[in-house]
């Protein structure tokens, strides 16, 4: 059968942890740039429907897409490196697959057939990876299968993939991501963990095409041809995957090693042009040479797994190279943040970012960090909870509203500056019951945020269910704290700030997500200004 759309797999083998997302997003890069139109898909075997549910201490940063999808971290790589916007589609887990196999089932859709694994899994898989390549966007569409090769629960997804190699067999390829480990007892780097990787695949019936080898040291000739006899593999397919300093050097390593080449000629393609990297490659040289420091305390409460905060940290870093400053991130734990130690804390720092978050733990640590921010005039960055703590904050200490706070954390406040819309109200199961995905938002002219995006329209990125309260608006405007950024449709706040401080923001939405290194986010970008002119 042949098809218009290739399918690229990646897998992973030995070990969790080696950069499938990143390598994935790599490759991706370079088709890009070669001319292929292509995006990249994660699948993940586990059985929530969505990592909206996920606690970040188990999975990181839960991802948001335009269309309101909770997805995968990987999926913001996947939009840093592509500057093209992932959706839905992009990421499906085994919870959702079983979720619509067994609504089918209740729906008699399979005639009275004994539902299984094998076919009517593995065709919703099959259906999934293809919905990408049927909408005509893509030529090129890479599916990274979460999980390690061996795993019990990542098997349908292999099988699928089987399948696929099977039914396609000209447009699909499988690169395998494995890891050569180096024995400093043996002076050596050792291959056979990655033969008995790729054994396994074989057991499942799937031969990759491709070997990208994470390596602390260089793979030279004799152990490239060890591996390529070994695993069925040609020589130039055997590619060296070493230890980068920052991820967004990757695809460069990528090309080197011509992984973007050896991929078109399996799939069957033109390499048409070299890859044109060049806004990449400035994007580099501006982020390993900058002029310029400044140190920003990130005040959250998952601070101890810095991937909760990855779309947050990896902004700083375009928002850093955009103004060729290198931006130390402070991370600041807010549960240990009190009136004690907030100077000791805090000052030193020339910017104070307080992160989104659920829940009370940590709470009265960033309502004080905020206020750290504001009485002493330092740029200040409040995003979705950090934004409805700079609202609180405000609230109690220039409004004297004495106990203000959000319902979310105290139902029954007297002041309940940050509440929930009354439409809200009723609904109960967990998932998918906020505000998600990308809203109009109106900037007032003039404002410190419509100078920072230079335009009056934007569209950002929301996951939460509690709003600012507008019953207040008019105490808060006259007390000095101005909403300059409202939903058209709805009149809920979106952006709150304070006039009379150097730069002091708060954003209902998420901008980190829109954050990549083609168009680093223009808050981040003023924010990290801000920060420069502060340190002056
Ligand atoms: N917990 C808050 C809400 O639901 C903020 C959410 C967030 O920071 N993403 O409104």
């Amino acid at each position: 059968m042949s098809n218009s759309t290739k399918y690229v797999f990646v897998t992973g083998g030995v070990t969790s942890s080696l950069g499938k997302g990143i390598i994935s997003a790599s490759l991706a890069k370079l088709l890009q740039a070669r001319g292929y139109s292509t995006t990249i898909q994660k699948l993940d075997p586990y059985i929530n429907i969505d990592p909206g549910t996920l606690n970040p201490y188990e999975h990181g940063e839960c991802f948001v897409t335009d269309d309101g999808a909770e997805t995968d971290l990987d999926l913001g790589h996947y939009e840093r490196f592509l500057n093209v916007p992932t959706s839905q589609a992009n990421n499906v887990t085994t919870g959702r697959i079983y979720q619509s196999v067994i609504e089918k089932e209740r729906k008699g859709e399979y005639l009275g057939k004994t539902v299984q694994i094998i076919p009517h899994i593995t065709d919703e898989i099959k259906e999934r990876i293809q919905i990408l390549g049927k909408t005509g966007q893509f030529d090129i569409v890479i599916t990274e299968i979460g999980g390690t090769v061996g795993d019990i629960e990542s098997l349908p997804f292999v099988e699928a993939v089987r399948q696929m190699m099977w039914e396609f067999e000209n447009d699909c390829i499988v690169i395998h991501l494995t890891l050569i480990p180096y024995l400093s007892a043996a002076g050596e780097l050792k291959t056979k963990p990655t033969q008995h990787s790729v054994k396994q695949l074989l057991e499942l019936g799937v031969q990759p095409d491709i070997l990208c080898c994470r390596t602390e040291h260089e793979l030279d000739l004799t152990i490239r041809k060890k591996i390529a006899k070994f695993c069925n593999v040609s020589m130039n397919a055997v590619i060296e995957s070493r230890d980068a300093d920052t991820i967004y050097d990757v695809p460069l390593l990528m090309q080197a090693e011509e992984l973007d080449k050896v991929a078109l000629e399996k799939l069957g393609l033109p390499s048409k042009k070299s890859p044109e990297l060049s806004k990449w490659k400035e994007f580099l040289t501006k982020l390993k040479n900058p002029t310029k420091e400044v140190s920003i305390g990130l005040v959250g409460k998952y601070v101890e797994l810095k991937d909760s905060y990855k779309s947050i940290s990896e902004a700083f870093i375009h928002a850093g190279s955009a103004n060729e400053c290198r931006v130390n991130v402070k991370w600041i734990h807010s549960e240990l943040l009190t009136k004690e130690n907030l100077e000791n804390e805090l000052s030193g720092l020339d910017g104070i970012l307080v992160a989104p978050g659920f829940g009370s733990r940590g709470i009265s640590g960033k309502i004080e960090a905020v206020r750290y921010a504001r009485e002493n005039k330092i740029p200040f960055f409040g995003i979705c909870l950090g934004m409805q703590c700079a609202v609180i904050e405000f609230a109690r200490h220039v409004l004297g509203y004495e106990d203000a706070h959000t319902t979310e954390i105290a139902e029954d406040s007297k002041y309940p500056v940050i509440s929930m819309m009354e439409e809200q109200k009723t609904i109960s199961n967990m998932g998918g019951t906020m505000r998600l995905g990308a809203y109009k938002c109106q900037l007032k002219p003039n404002s410190k945020v419509s100078i920072a995006y230079n335009t009056e329209t934007i569209s950002e990125r929301h996951r939460h269910r509690y709003e600012f309260n507008n019953d207040y608006l008019e105490a808060f405007e006259k007390a000095g704290m101005v909403a300059t950024g409202k939903n058209p449709e709805t009149g809920l706040v979106e952006v709150v700030e304070i006039p009379g401080h150097p730069w002091f923001v708060g954003a209902q939405f998420h901008p980190e997500y829109k954050s990549t290194v083609d168009n680093p986010h223009p808050l981040f970008v003023a924010f990290v200004k801000a920060a420069i002119e502060n340190k002056k």
